[in-house]
């Protein structure tokens, strides 16, 4: 019985005792907690209806969003909350799973990803025998958090990127990456959701203010004016992106610019535009204009922007000295790097350029989090224009893999995940695919 479900238990008369108040408040928080629990639970349940609704058993998917459903009704979601805290780690990698959108639901396709609680997702990868019975394999991940696609941008800035913001003003090198298949939602939590415009009539645009990017400055900024004024420093950014091996400047006509690794080991983007900027409104104009020239002048813009990285920086500097930087990268699409068996030449390529700097960048955060003295940067550009990042003391790391919910994507998503296991092995508390 719905309705009963969602109401609380009926307070016992005997609950009320005047000498007994500061338990009465408790008792009277716990219910409150538990409804909210019960609650969240049941929006759970109707959107997952809603979604069903969309199927039918005539769909060759029913059998399998029936299972998926059973095992689903036999878990105890306790999904994220916004108030829950924040974990202080070196190197956190977490996963993001967007909503199913309309095509998808439209097509029939089926959510096969579940979040159970603040740091699973489960897999459930459908299967089939050879006497063509159905079943499903389900396979369990864990990580630093995962964010169910009920989270917005806000909080998944607050568990990611935001806890890295101080460090740059300890002289730090943060990073935070955007990991994923193309279509995933990296660009969406990157630079910021798509948002409807009220004046215009109906066109969606990327809402930049929303974007990781964007909160990240405003933090920089906020502490910059609040608990570190005193250092005097100088903010700028940059912008820029790394196609086929070969850095382009974003803020300046998509310019090629060339990394040298100078006597001092330091590595340098030569000529690199770097923008002073002293205002939230600063930043957003420079990250749509950034983000502008990304996707402009291609034949394909999509195919494109999937086939780059796409660094943006926020620059802290005392006079000319440089002080502390944090790293905000949109990632290329990761099943590009399986284009290596295209009969494109210059696809080939592409494919196997960013197969090469998914595998460094990897290998990089896993030296960082041995603390190893060989950091392999040099491996591919992107690992190289970043070294700073991976050998200092201060610096900290964050990776968000994004995932698509749906059975189409299953075989890409659990690469994404497999990958993401290794930069951070978490292992599972089950014990299976640990
Ligand atoms: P990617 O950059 O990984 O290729 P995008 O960020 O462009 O993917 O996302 C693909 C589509 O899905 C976009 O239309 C985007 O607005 C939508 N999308 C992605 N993530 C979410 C989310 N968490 N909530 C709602 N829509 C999303
Ligand atoms: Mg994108």
């Amino acid at each position: 019985n719905l309705t009963t479900a969602i109401l609380p238990p009926p307070i016992p008369a005997n609950a009320v005792a005047p000498e007994k108040k500061g338990e009465t408040v408790q008792q009277i928080e716990k219910l409150q907690k538990q409804r909210e629990e019960r609650r969240a639970q049941q929006d759970e349940i109707k959107k997952k209806r809603e979604v069903e609704r969309a199927l039918d058993p005539g769909n060759p998917n029913y059998q399998f969003s029936v299972m998926i459903r059973d095992y689903q009704s036999n878990i105890d979601f306790r999904p994220l909350k916004i108030t829950d805290s924040v974990q202080d780690t070196r190197i956190s990698v977490c996963v993001r799973k967007r909503p199913m959108n309309k095509k998808e639901i439209t097509r029939k396709d089926i959510e096969v990803v579940t979040i159970p609680k603040q740091d699973h997702v489960i897999i459930h990868q459908p299967q089939v025998r050879v006497d063509l019975t159905k079943y499903l394999d389900n396979q369990k991940f864990r990580f630093d958090y995962a964010f169910d696609e009920n989270a917005d941008n806000e909080m998944v800035y607050r568990f990611t990127a935001q806890p890295l913001v101080n460090s740059i003003f300890e002289q730090g090198f943060s990073t935070c990456f955007a990991y994923g298949q193309t279509g995933s939602g990296k660009t969406h939590t990157m630079g910021g959701n798509m948002a409807t415009h009220e004046t215009t009539t109906k066109t969606k645009q990327q809402d930049w203010s929303k974007g990781i990017y964007a909160l990240a400055s405003c933090d920089v900024f906020r502490l910059h004016r609040g608990e570190y004024r005193s250092l005097g420093l100088t903010i700028g950014c940059s912008f820029f992106e790394i196609y086929g091996g070969k850095v382009f400047d974003l803020l300046k006509n998509k310019n090629l610019l060339r990394v040298l690794e100078d006597g001092k080991r330091e590595v340098q983007v030569v000529g690199l535009q770097e923008e002073t900027v002293t205002s939230d409104q600063q930043v957003l104009d420079l990250i749509k204009r950034g983000s502008d020239m990304r996707t402009a002048g291609a034949t394909s813009a999509n195919s494109n922007s999937s086939r780059s990285h796409a660094v943006f920086q926020i620059i802290l500097r005392r006079g000319n000295k440089l002080w502390g930087k944090f790293s905000l990268i949109d990632l290329a699409g990761n099943e590009r790097g399986q284009d290596t068996g295209s009969s494109d030449r210059q696809t080939r390529m592409e494919g196997a350029e960013i197969n090469k700097s998914l595998l460094a960048l990897k290998e990089c955060i896993r030296a960082m989090g041995r603390n190893s003295a060989h950091v392999p940067f040099r491996q591919s550009k992107l690992t190289m224009v970043l070294r700073d990042s991976f050998v200092g003391e201060n610096s900290r790391t964050c990776m968000i893999a994004m995932i698509s919910p749906t059975m189409a994507s299953c075989e890409h998503t659990l690469n994404t995940l497999r990958y993401a296991n290794r930069v951070k092995e978490l292992g599972c508390e089950d014990g299976d695919n640990a």
